[in-house]
């Protein structure tokens, strides 16, 4: 399958049309942006282990059930993925306190949330991408039904379920997560986007350290992530 016209460029994919009008191919960049594009970089290879482990996870997910936009790897950084309607609520999955809702709710870093907590998120940079609830949901017509919002935090839910178990066995704490949804051309919705340390919080279960896309954000370790997602990247594969 070959790249027909540029769709869409977000900040960190690519997404090109292809000769099937239901089917894309969503191109892995090497950029990285942090707190809303205010802070730009780029590693060489970023891309590429983003597009790996997004495989693998989602190939593990469509394992346990979960219906995913994927159909196939192209190369190291290009998937062709089914075309959907993108929801744009972005599904923020939480097993324990850190980042914004450490900043929002003063709940002091690091603490584990007596239960999985689920947040909506409005997908819009101009606005910083807001926390909304289900009647902001309603109101700004992200789903046609309240029912589908429900669908999200249980999808969100399972997702957790099978990471958490998967990655606690890598001895990686998978601290928390975002996803995105779409709805393909028969009204199914599928989880879209990718799941990668650009969009996951990972903590080594040994030490703590950072195997994620905060180590960009805080500068840590020079704010090079490469050493990191290649690390994470192994674990998922050394253990089967
Ligand atoms: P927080 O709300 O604490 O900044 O982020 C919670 C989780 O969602 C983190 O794992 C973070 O990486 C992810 N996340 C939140 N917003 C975005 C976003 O706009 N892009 C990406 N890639 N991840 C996000």
């Amino acid at each position: 399958m070959q790249k027909k016209d540029l769709l869409y460029e977000g900040k960190a994919k690519k997404l090109y049309k292809t000769e099937d009008e239901n089917l894309l191919i969503a191109e892995f960049k090497d950029d990285l942006t942090a707190f809303n594009a205010e802070k730009k970089g780029s590693e060489s290879g970023k891309g590429a282990l983003n597009c790996l482990i997004s495989t693998e996870l989602f190939a593990l997910l469509e394992s346990n059930g979960i219906k995913t936009h994927l159909v196939e790897t192209l190369d190291d950084n290009n998937q062709l993925v089914k075309k959907v309607d993108i929801i744009n609520i972005e599904v923020v999955v939480r097993n324990v306190a850190t980042g914004s809702l450490t900043k929002r709710l003063g709940i002091k870093d690091g603490t584990v949330l007596p239960f999985t907590l689920v947040e909506f998120y409005l997908k819009d940079d101009d606005l910083n991408d807001p926390i909304i609830n289900d009647e902001h949901c309603i109101i700004l017509n992200l789903v046609d039904d309240r029912s589908k919002l429900e669908v999200l935090r249980q999808k969100g839910r399972a997702i957790n379920d099978i990471l958490k178990e998967f990655f606690a066995k890598r001895r990686l704490n998978l601290v928390d997560f975002k996803v995105e949804f779409g709805i393909d051309k028969d009204g199914e919705i599928l989880l879209s986007d990718e799941i990668s340390p650009d969009s996951c919080r990972f903590w080594d279960m040994d030490t703590n350290e950072k195997m994620d896309k905060d180590r960009f954000r805080q500068n840590i370790g020079d704010g090079n992530v490469k050493v990191a997602y290649e690390e994470v990247l192994k674990r998922i594969k050394e253990v089967k």
